[in-house]
């Protein structure tokens, strides 16, 4: 159910309903949008009576929600939320440009990296810290030394963090270091996990699972949305399919499909989307093309030494290269790409 308010709704009133959801023992989620505010309520088995609502003060209309996904749909916000991080916004004009390596894997890649990307324009700097891997062999990431490479590198460059969160045991000190907290793919359906970081107000980057569809990505973010952590950003970063010569196939139908169910913004990661470098810039500028938010690109200085992901980096001056592209590409579909770090 969504409690329509009328434009001119005072204050009071608007508190009045939000008591009367919680009298039903019911969650109560503020929507504000461009027009008027609407009231979403969650935590309800059965269905609600809108004429409980619509006798109300201030109370244009209770409609009922016919999507799963309640808070993250259009229904509950016609406008596009834009995420504030900081001095940027996510969702907004500017496209978020979140670039770097895989892995943080000493203080001179991830700095190299970290300048190289600023001055290129990516305003967010990306970087596992505790990266979760196929195999239990493989590098598992410099962990809270990683994190701690990661402040220092924002703190020289004014970027912000983008960094991944592996379980709730290390979400806290995730949490302390990241401007954006990162829930990858194989933790898309970890839902003790999505519970835990919509109790943060950090806002969280939810990646789409290998395997799952546009409603299973909106109905993890709703288990965000629904704990009261309002800022999340989608993001696509390719499904298996059954074409075995990319790593996975970066679905650009997500972007339009996502745009059209929800208000959330969506980003695009061709890297692990298409997993080899070559591809990577022709399918960043498809991903803008599309009408997706930004991008996150993985950027390595010397990606043949890389610990992880290095077949799919960017060097630097190829990431610059393809930033000019974007810049084209941003005006074409009425974006734009800033420049300066605004600290
Ligand atoms: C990553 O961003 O490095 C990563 C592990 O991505 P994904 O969760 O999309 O595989
Ligand atoms: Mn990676």
């Amino acid at each position: 159910m969504l409690i329509v308010m009328k434009r001119d709704a005072t204050r009071e009133e608007i508190l009045r309903v939000k008591e009367k959801i919680a009298g039903m023992g019911y969650t109560s989620h503020e929507i504000p949008g461009a027009q008027r505010v609407a009231i979403g309520i969650t935590g309800n088995a059965g269905k609600i009576n809108p004429e409980s609502f619509n006798t109300m003060g201030g109370v244009e209309e209770a409609i009922p929600v016919s999507k799963p996904y309640k808070l993250a749909g259009r229904d509950a916000k016609r406008e596009n939320s834009e995420i504030r991080v900081g001095s940027e916004l996510i969702g907004g004009k500017e496209l978020a440009i979140i670039a770097g390596p895989c892995s943080v894997e000493s203080w001179d890649q991830l700095i190299q990296t970290a300048r190289a990307v600023k001055e290129a324009g990516a305003k967010f700097l990306r970087g596992g810290a505790f990266k979760p891997r196929t195999s239990p062999y493989t590098f598992q990431g410099m962990k809270e030394e990683g994190l701690v490479l990661l402040r220092e590198a924002r703190a020289e460059t004014g970027l912000k963090i983008v960094t991944e969160v592996k379980d709730t045991l290390t979400l806290t000190a995730v949490a302390e270091v990241a401007d954006v907290i990162q829930i990858g793919a194989r933790n898309m359906s970890n839902f003790g996990l999505l519970e835990a970081a919509g109790e943060l107000r950090t806002p969280v980057l939810l990646k789409r699972g290998i395997s799952a569809t546009i409603e299973e990505l909106l109905m993890a973010a709703e288990y965000i949305l629904a704990r009261g952590n309002y800022d999340v950003i989608l993001c696509e970063r390719g499904i298996r399919t059954f074409e075995p010569s990319t790593r996975n196939t970066l679905d650009l139908n997500a972007v339009p499909v996502i745009k059209k169910l929800s208000h959330l913004p969506i980003i695009v990661d061709p890297s692990h989307g298409i997993g080899m470098w070559e591809g990577v810039s022709a399918m960043a500028l498809a991903g803008i093309a599309a009408g997706a938010d930004g991008l996150m690109i993985e950027v390595h200085p010397d990606p043949g030494a890389a610990l992880s992901d290095g077949y799919q980096s960017l060097k630097p001056h190829r990431f610059k290269e393809l930033m000019e592209k974007v810049r084209q590409i941003a005006a074409v579909v009425n974006r734009s790409v800033d420049m300066e770090v605004t600290e």
